[in-house]
């Protein structure tokens, strides 16, 4: 049986907004636990000149290491680990990462803005006809059909198990990488270069650098690791723009789901960040006092 961890709230991104947000949680009684993979938006910064209160500005790196100790001071619990879903079920979160399951009365997502894509001839094309960036919600419509999924991480593999039970076949496509994850045998891995993503009104193959095909009528981008929008869209939050549904209280319509900082577009910037991670962390303060008091 695999590992689970409980906690009251659980918090992915250990950026300003997640670290932000995993303060007032903790200051309020809870038991608060942050996973991020990296440091995130600050760790390709080199100095924050306009955030307030550093006279002469902060070194990016400094500002992360900072508020990861700060947090753990007050008792936070912060995890290196990656998040592939988030599912919502009864109630309570699960959250499958590499290290296992967690499982939580509230999640506050809080993993920054990047989006990655490739620029492969027909992917953006086919968008809607076969090219989809969600196995869990689109995979239903590929029943007994090939699928591929591309991508070379684990985040990969978690697509690609998700539709080996309701797809005829399905294949990573590496595109020219190596894998960095172990691939069950009844996932195949492709790892040749994409040319190009082909088809008529609807997505058919994926033509090779050089020159095979494979046919496949639909095609799941997990490049890297789940970006926010990825792991949002699993949970039906993500609107028909592609951004994150989320009210001034950084609510979702999903109760004891909250969203805050990049994440949520707008102003991309630490005080945005830090100051709706600190909604997202009274929010869920109220939330879990409303559920403890019923
Ligand atoms: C080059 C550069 C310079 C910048 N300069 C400034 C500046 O001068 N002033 C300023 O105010 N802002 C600046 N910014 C923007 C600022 O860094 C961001 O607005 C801020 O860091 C956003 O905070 P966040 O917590 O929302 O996201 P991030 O800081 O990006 O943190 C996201 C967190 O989520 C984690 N994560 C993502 N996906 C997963 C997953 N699947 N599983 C687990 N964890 C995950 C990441 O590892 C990271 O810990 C700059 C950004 C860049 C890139």
């Amino acid at each position: 049986m695999e590992n689970i961890t409980m906690c009251d709230v659980i918090i992915i991104g250990k950026g300003p907004a997640g670290i932000s947000a995993s303060l007032y949680a903790v200051r309020a009684g809870l038991n608060v636990i942050v996973i991020g993979k990296d440091s995130g938006s600050l760790g390709k910064a080199s100095r924050i000149e306009n955030y307030y209160g550093f006279d002469g500005g902060i070194n990016a790196s400094e500002l992360f290491e900072n508020g990861i100790k700060g947090a753990e001071r007050l008792g936070v619990h912060v995890i290196t680990d990656e998040v592939f879903e988030i599912e919502n079920m009864n109630g309570l979160f699960h959250i499958t990462s590499s290290h296992g399951i967690y499982e939580s009365a509230v999640c506050i997502l809080a993993a920054g803005s990047s989006r990655k894509t490739l620029p492969i001839k027909g992917l953006s094309d086919y968008e809607g006809k076969g090219v989809s960036y969600c196995a869990v919600c689109d995979g239903f419509f590929y029943k007994n059909l090939p699928v591929a999924v591309i991508g070379n991480a684990e985040y990969a593999v978690s697509e690609a198990k998700h539709l080996t039970s309701i797809a005829s076949e399905v294949t990573i496509l590496t595109n020219g990488l190596s894998m960095t994850a172990s691939v069950p045998d009844e996932i195949k891995v492709n790892e040749s270069p994409i040319a190009s993503i082909e088809g008529d009104d609807l997505l058919h193959k994926v033509v090779f650098k050089d020159g095979s095909t494979l046919d496949v009528e639909g095609v799941f981008v997990a490049i890297g690791t789940a970006s926010s929008v990825d792991l949002a869209r699993k949970l039906g939050v993500v609107d028909s723009e592609g951004k994150i549904d989320v009210d001034e209280n950084m609510a979702t319509f999903i109760p004891g789901f909250y969203t805050a900082g990049d994440c949520n577009g707008g102003l991309l910037q630490v005080a945005k960040a830090v100051g709706e991670g600190a909604i997202a962390g009274t929010s869920a303060v109220k939330y879990v006092k409303s559920l403890k008091s019923k």
